[in-house]
């Protein structure tokens, strides 16, 4: 199916421009949230466009939206989501040139909070929808539009309150979130690659506690708590860390290796070969191993009182199919002390998707339409976690897909100083989003 629509896309791109720039400008700061003020700045224009919107207030002005543009396929076919997230993390504004929810747009480049993590996709979506319905797209499955509160929090006043009290809304098809991005270099080399992510680790926060007894730290004894937090916390990192293949890691490094950024006669099956990768990088070592982060200690509250209970937090990440009660038990085992307590605070499974899939195809197609042959699809494991695993639970292919040519450095502005991106990643973006979703909800899931 070619393209049959006639945007007028100079117009879509200066729109999308005004629009980022101004949802950057209001204030989603996660803590506190307040994401009530852009969920209402989205409805403005959903439906000053004639496109129905529904409100999901979980209070407190945590307020996620929705939007559905209805497809001809009726109960045969279940929608394609077009999902973003309205919170952004907090910015240290004295390390930034700009004003971080200032929005500014300087020499082609649109800076502030969220601007890549992940405004910018909340506006190409919102586009997307805008131009299916005044293009009136012949669309088979029904498109939703889905922006959440709360997705840097963990989601409790966003996807979770929508999985109670919306749960069709989780049900669709296909899902479009963030989770991976393009690289316009790699490993120091120009390149073009798209990333798509079927599949995300998943968290196991865990938090240690010791108990011991009190004292003067004049006099040491053998029962001090952060002895024994210490000890527990050393072995943890000390333990034997192996490296496991995952599926979409296997075709991460194919890929790789066709493009010339590994040798050809690497084989990924290798155990020592995928060690040997892991060392090299820190970001490769995150998606082939089930990894545990010491991220605080919490003890003592006086220089010379041996503190009676201590505490620690382990951020812990899964590779898809790893056990989270074998990987407890191995924790446990590690560190030998049954007085360690182990409490896990957060975990979910963040579910796998297919890489085979139409959606996948359909990607391919229009970017090598675009580009020739100078493109390629990088199918990536995220090291981090999104909404996503909610709609993959509820049976959708969840994919991780931000069409925007980032460089390492503008990668590294996410959650970091003078997050920013270009007004031509921005329309490129837009672009390749909306064909790629044209294509799909106009066959409908079933048809392909
Ligand atoms: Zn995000």
């Amino acid at each position: 199916m070619s393209s049959t629509v006639d945007v007028n896309w100079q117009e879509i791109h200066a729109q999308a421009v005004e629009l980022l720039s101004e949802y950057i400008r209001i204030n989603t700061t996660n803590p506190p949230g307040g994401e009530e003020a852009g969920a209402l700045f989205l409805r403005g224009l959903l439906e000053s466009e004639g496109i129905p919107c529904r409100m999901h207030d979980a209070g407190d002005s945590r307020v996620s939206i929705s939007a559905r543009l209805e497809g001809s396929g009726g109960s045969e076919t279940s929608p394609l989501v077009l999902l973003s997230h309205i919170d952004v993390v907090p910015a240290e504004a004295e390390h930034w040139d700009v004003d971080p929810l200032s929005g500014a747009v300087v020499d082609g480049t649109i800076w502030g909070r969220g601007a890549l993590d992940m405004k910018c996709m909340g506006i190409m979506e919102l586009l997307v929808m805008v131009l299916a319905c005044r293009h009136r797209l012949p669309l088979k499955q029904d498109l939703v539009f889905v922006a959440v509160a709360d997705e840097e929090e963990g989601g409790l006043m966003g996807v979770h309150y929508l999985e109670r009290e919306a749960p069709e809304l989780l049900r669709s098809s296909w899902i479009f979130n963030e989770g991976a991005y393009g690289f316009r270099e790699f490993m120091g080399k120009p390149t073009r690659m798209f990333g798509v992510a079927p599949s995300e680790k998943s968290p196991c926060w865990i938090r240690l506690r010791t108990h011991g007894e009190p004292g003067h730290g004049s006099v040491p004894h053998s029962k001090n708590s952060l002895v024994a937090l210490v000890k527990a916390l050393a072995r943890i990192e000390e333990r034997e860390k192996r490296a496991r293949l995952t599926a979409p890691v296997e075709a991460m490094l194919n890929t790789l290796k066709g493009q010339g950024f590994l040798p050809e006669d690497l084989d990924p099956r290798d155990d020592a070969t995928l060690e040997a990768l892991g060392e090299l990088d820190p970001f490769l070592h995150a998606i082939t191993h089930d990894t545990v982060t010491l991220t605080g200690v919490h003890a003592g509250s006086k220089h010379n009182v041996i503190p009676v209970n201590s505490e620690s937090t382990l951020d812990c990440r899964l590779l898809p199919g790893t056990n989270p009660d074998d990987f407890v038990e191995e924790l446990r085992s590690v560190i030998d002390d049954p007085g360690v307590e182990l409490e896990v605070v957060l975990q979910h499974d963040s579910g796998q998707s297919s890489m085979d899939t139409p959606v996948t195809q359909v990607i391919g197609e229009v970017l090598e339409e675009r580009y020739g042959n100078d493109v390629c699809v990088l199918p990536m494991l995220s090291p981090g976690f999104t909404d996503s695993h909610a709609f993959r639970k509820a049976g959708g292919h969840a994919y991780g897909f931000t069409p925007a040519l980032l460089s390492r450095e503008e990668l590294s502005t996410i959650h970091g100083h003078n997050e920013r991106m270009s007004v031509e990643n921005l329309a490129l973006g837009t672009e390749v989003l909306f064909e790629v979703t044209r294509r799909l909800a106009c066959s409908g899931p079933s048809a392909r």
